[in-house]
């Protein structure tokens, strides 16, 4: 007995080795205690990234920092394999996109992700810079096979200052126009540090639902409010619009949630995760009215200049997760509250999705 237990647990280890991340007893516990019947059969992951690692990046020798530690590529094999290991069970479908960096070559970029959904028959979406005219966004749609654009803060004028960035200035009216022509969608990450309570926000949001009702914005990451801060009156000022929905992916703040689901509903709430990023192994606090994620200590390199940073030791750091799982623990949580029904978590993990996109054969 002893001695197959000892077997068992090496031919664990040699497996686990193996794998593209560890899986620990801590996670499958916190699958199998929380997540498992609580997630429906089918799974769609409205924010991924698919991307291959830059090697010109990886030479230079320069201090890598936390998140290319998370993953420093992920071709859609890894994700594939990410979601066997962290969905065990589940049939899973993602939505894809590459990871938008400052100085990466776009083509290049949204052409692996093109490939991607040839071979896989997921749908993807067009990395854009605002440069682009409104023909070359259109073609780029049309010949890559993508169902819409995804959008990008840092790709705005290099003349604005960070803080003054809004959502106009890197999504354009031309790209708009096309999306709303074809009824496709727009991944929005919206700018500036008062995050979704910022009233331009809200205003250039309301203005999108005025103006192009055909297509589909998703606001990404719940409008970026990570702590209770960070909705101010945005749900009050956002309740009453129809087509726009919201992603969950990368958010943790259960409260956010409930709030979310109590003022826009069921209906307007789409499962993301932003792979890889959230294979990160963490939990995350608020602290001083911003968030912190607490990780264990050295696990991502040296994180003490960042204030979003914090780090554990055993035994605490053991106890970790995936930042994957304590978000969709928040939305449990948040569905708990709100006494959601199963009507309620399947749409939002599955049939919101499907009512936007066009899932292909392999
Ligand atoms: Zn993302």
């Amino acid at each position: 007995m002893y001695k197959l237990s000892i077997y068992e647990n090496q031919l664990e280890r040699s497996i686990n080795y193996m794998e593209l991340f560890p899986v620990k007893a801590v996670d499958r516990a916190y699958y199998e205690e929380r997540l498992q019947d609580f997630l429906p059969e089918k799974i769609f992951d409205v924010h991924t990234h698919v991307y291959l690692p830059d090697l010109s990046n990886e030479n230079s020798g320069r201090t890598v920092t936390w998140p290319s530690l998370v993953a420093n590529a992920n071709p859609i094999e890894d994700l594939e394999e990410t979601a066997r290991l962290m969905f065990p069970g589940k049939s899973y479908v993602p939505l894809m996109f590459a990871m938008p960096s400052e100085g990466m070559d776009m083509t290049e970029a949204n052409g692996y992700v093109s490939a991607c959904a040839t071979s896989t028959g997921y749908p993807t979406l067009l990395l854009t810079k605002p440069e682009m005219t409104g023909d070359e966004v259109e073609t780029g749609i049309l010949n890559g096979g993508f169902q819409g654009i995804k959008v990008y803060l840092s790709f705005a004028p290099a003349h604005i200052p960070t803080r003054e960035i809004s959502i106009f200035d890197f999504l354009p009216h031309e790209h708009l126009e096309v999306c709303d022509r074809y009824g496709l969608a727009v991944m929005l990450h919206i700018p500036r540090s008062k995050r979704l309570r910022d009233p331009l926000n809200i205003a250039q949001l309301l203005e999108i639902e005025r103006k192009y009702k055909n297509l589909h914005l998703i606001v990404a990451h719940v409008g970026r409010a990570y702590t209770r801060q960070d909705v101010g009156d945005a749900f009050e000022m956002l309740r009453d619009t129809k087509n726009m929905v919201f992603d969950f992916s990368a958010n943790t703040n259960s409260w956010v949630f409930e709030q979310l689901i109590k003022e826009v509903g069921s209906s307007r709430i789409l499962f993301g995760s932003d792979l890889p990023i959230t294979r990160m192994r963490m939990r995350r606090i608020e602290r001083d009215g911003i968030y912190v994620n607490l990780i264990p200590r050295g696990l991502y390199g040296d994180v003490s200049d960042d204030p979003n940073m914090g780090e554990l030791d055993p035994p605490e750091s053991d106890k970790l997760s995936f930042f994957l799982y304590e978000e969709i623990e928040a939305m449990r949580q948040a569905a708990m509250k709100t006494s959601l029904g199963r009507s309620d978590i399947e749409r939002m993990f599955w049939s919101n999705a499907i009512s936007i996109f066009r899932v292909g054969q392999k």
